[in-house]
């Protein structure tokens, strides 16, 4: 087999670059004789690699200062728990913009933490496929704690590409998203994300906290959500996942390297046109979601006749296209395409396309 391109929706694809690097490290990482997992993350080297990858993390998003930079455990959806617990009371009213399957798993997650979880807004079906309700018609609170949306769907390839004017602040689920693109973090209160897809391994999950939002945790909330305690220990209240952590922070070097979100967010909106004009041009392939509303990085498409999707999947794992089954609550295909994907991926992708819908088509 030539080159695999793997589009699995998370875990997902990892630049090889970085995967080589852990490799050749893993036996001796820092000339310790001995891999990085096996050495204590209060050890100076370790220490100084963490803080490390948390400042280059800090580069590529330009993060304010009075912004705190978590490095978690429990994935995206220990956030979904973590963010209400930390930020606003018991007896709270949260606002939620319902955009898709993660955004439903996180209102009801919510709901076991505060009195009251609004959703402000919901997906509709609109004259050009289906589409986010427009902010004219969301029902705000008054009084909301905060403001939570998922700006990229992972599962139903819907996104928001303009940052939400609400009042309250705003809470994102980045974790689809998270890196593929210059981001105003300014504009945000929290931003979190399991590390699966843009970051590297499961389990891990990021947090970009404004300070302002903390000092007032319900007092059930765990030690290891507790985003003051975390922020105040380094993220090394208990032993965190050390592995994970020297993984993403190769991954945010590969991303300077790369010329950091500027150059991302160039070559993922132009991976993205690439695969929506050749559908949008097909009479055999389609996706129904509002060109305006559509996904940079998990992009689905159906076939005309669902009776072939099995072929096609085959045919895929045999070019090296592994990865391309639609999440089982939507069915279809979906391509996840995210950092480490590169543009000649999506190109053998189109050209597997072509080929399965001359010969079955
Ligand atoms: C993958 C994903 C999650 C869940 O992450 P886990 O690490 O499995 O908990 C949450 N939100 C979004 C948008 C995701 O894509």
């Amino acid at each position: 087999m030539s080159q695999l391109f793997n589009f699995s929706a998370g875990p997902a694809m990892l630049p090889v670059d970085v995967l080589k690097q852990a490799q050749e490290e893993l036996l001796n990482w820092n000339g310790r004789g001995v891999s990085v997992m096996e050495i204590s993350h209060r050890d100076p080297a370790y220490v100084r690699m963490a803080r490390e990858a948390e400042q280059d993390l800090r580069d590529l998003l330009e993060v304010p200062d009075d912004y705190d930079v978590l490095f978690l455990q429990g994935g995206g959806r220990g956030q979904f728990s973590a963010v209400p617990q930390n930020i606003a009371s018991a007896d709270a009213t949260v606002d939620y913009l319902d955009t898709g399957i993660w955004s439903g798993f996180a209102i009801r997650e919510a709901g076991k933490f505060v009195s009251k979880v609004n959703v402000a807004g919901q997906v509709k079906e609109g004259a050009r496929g289906k589409e986010v309700q427009s902010p004219a018609d969301w029902q705000l609170s008054d009084n909301a704690a905060y403001f939570h949306y998922c700006p990229n769907e992972t599962v139903d390839g819907i996104a928001l590409h303009d940052i939400p004017l609400v009042n309250a602040p705003i809470v994102a689920d980045m974790s689809s998203n998270i890196l593929s693109e210059p981001l105003d973090v300014s504009k945000f209160g929290v931003i979190y994300a399991g590390a699966q897809k843009n970051i590297g391994p499961s389990g891990f999950a990021i947090a970009i906290v404004n300070k302002k939002l903390l000092g007032n945790p319900q007092k059930q909330v765990s030690s290891i959500m507790d985003y003051q305690l975390q922020a105040k220990d380094g993220s090394m209240y208990n032993t965190p996942n050390t592995f994970a952590w020297y993984l993403a922070g190769l991954v945010f070097k590969w991303l300077k390297a790369q010329g950091g979100l500027t150059a991302m967010g160039e070559r993922n909106h132009h991976k993205a046109r690439l695969l929506y004009d050749f559908v949008d041009k097909s009479d055999f392939y389609s996706n129904n979601i509002n060109p305006d509303y559509r996904s940079i990085m998990n992009i689905p498409f159906q076939l005309a006749d669902d009776k072939l999707d099995e072929a096609f999947l085959k045919g895929a794992e045999k070019e090296g296209l592994p990865g391309l089954k639609g999440h089982r609550f939507v069915g279809g295909m979906r391509a996840s395409i995210y950092n480490a994907m590169p543009p000649e991926g999506i190109e053998a992708l189109l050209s597997y396309m072509v080929d399965f819908e001359r010969k079955l088509g």
